[in-house]
């Protein structure tokens, strides 16, 4: 069974969440077109009731004035505010704690780069997915720029470890138990498309064509793209810290070895006065400094594995639920 959240008033099956910052010039269009899709005939069945829950990140332009708008002919749309801009990450998981989907939700952004004509798709994959993945099968109307640096960052990311869906973003939908998870989630800078594939629910995917953004401009600059970057590193992986141990044992072996060399070329005479303690302090000390930051990055490791929290394991609801239906007289 699915879980209703408390408190946000009736249930719907499926909510949409949008993040919206400074889109006032695409929301018309981006409401239109979504709306067009989700009560056409034919829908109601398929994707049931539903609520589209704008979470505006603290707009400054005059997107809260659109939605107001929209919303006096939309019953269904829900805006919330956050009260200062917050990112496009911490926008999406406030909307998922504020759906009130009890079949799932799906994530999709507000610039018509992810096309609500897709919805009908991904729907009918979560008929047998408990997550679906939007999957860019064309990103031609990216920048260079942004294709490149992504194919490698994923690259990076794998490497470390990471489990992620190649051309995925933050488009899919996901059923009740997995947002459920998701929320159980104690940590503070969840990259959600790092964190979802990474519970381990059955997934699909339904290829798209990402299209140019419909108006405005990107609201990941450089500077935002490296902060997800970071987030995305150190949320996912403590490989960074065990860089740390490995320079400080290398640091530390290197010291080792100019130290003996430096007293052999003492005990030989060979040197000049006062370059054998100076190497000896300075390859001593430096040696053992690298080789207890390194250390120090072991256990903060595991602190920060810890404080994450995450749970190690989460049982197929749907397993224990077949154990539990009788198998009849045989
Ligand atoms: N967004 C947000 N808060 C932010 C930045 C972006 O809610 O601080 C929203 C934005 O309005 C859009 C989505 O997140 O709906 C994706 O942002 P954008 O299209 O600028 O990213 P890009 O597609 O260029 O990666
Ligand atoms: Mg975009």
């Amino acid at each position: 069974m699915s879980r209703q959240p408390e408190g946000l008033g009736p249930a719907v099956d499926v909510s949409v969440v949008v993040p919206v910052y400074d889109e006032a010039e695409v929301l018309e269009e981006f409401a239109g077109r979504l709306r067009a899709v989700l009560d056409a005939p034919g829908a109601a069945q398929h994707v049931g009731s539903y609520e589209v829950l704008v979470v505006d990140d603290g707009s400054q332009d005059r997107s809260p004035v659109v939605l107001a708008r929209l919303r006096r002919d939309w019953p269904q749309l829900r805006v919330v505010r956050l009260r200062r801009n917050s990112g496009h990450q911490a926008a999406l998981s406030a909307g998922l704690a504020l759906a009130r989907g009890t079949r799932g939700v799906l994530t999709m952004d507000a610039d018509l780069q992810d096309p609500p004509e897709v919805l009908p798709d991904l729907v009918w994959a979560a008929e047998t997915n408990e997550v679906v993945y939007a999957v860019r099968g064309d990103r031609s109307s990216d920048s260079r720029f942004k294709r490149v640096s992504a194919e490698w960052f994923y690259r990076v990311l794998r490497s470390l470890g990471a489990t992620l869906p190649a051309h995925a973003g933050d488009f899919r939908w996901m059923d009740r138990v997995v947002v459920d998870a998701v929320l159980a989630l104690p940590e503070q800078h969840r990259v959600l498309r790092l964190v979802v594939p990474e519970l381990g629910f059955r997934s699909g995917a339904v290829t798209y064509r990402r299209a140019p953004r419909a108006a405005g401009r990107t609201k990941y600059p450089l500077h935002r793209m490296l902060r997800l970057s970071l987030d995305a590193i150190t949320g996912s992986s403590t490989a960074p810290l065990r860089l740390a141990t490995v320079f400080g044992l290398g640091g530390a072996a290197a010291s080792f070895l100019l130290l003996v060399y430096a007293l052999g070329s003492f005990a030989l005479g060979a040197t000049v006065p006062g370059w054998t303690s100076t190497v000896t302090v300075v390859a001593g000390v430096g040696g053992l400094q690298l080789l207890c930051t390194g250390i120090l990055g072991e256990y903060l490791g595991r602190l920060y594995v810890q404080a994450q929290n995450r749970p190690s394991y989460l049982v197929a609801a749907d397993s224990l639920r077949e154990q539990r239906t009788d198998p009849g007289p045989d």
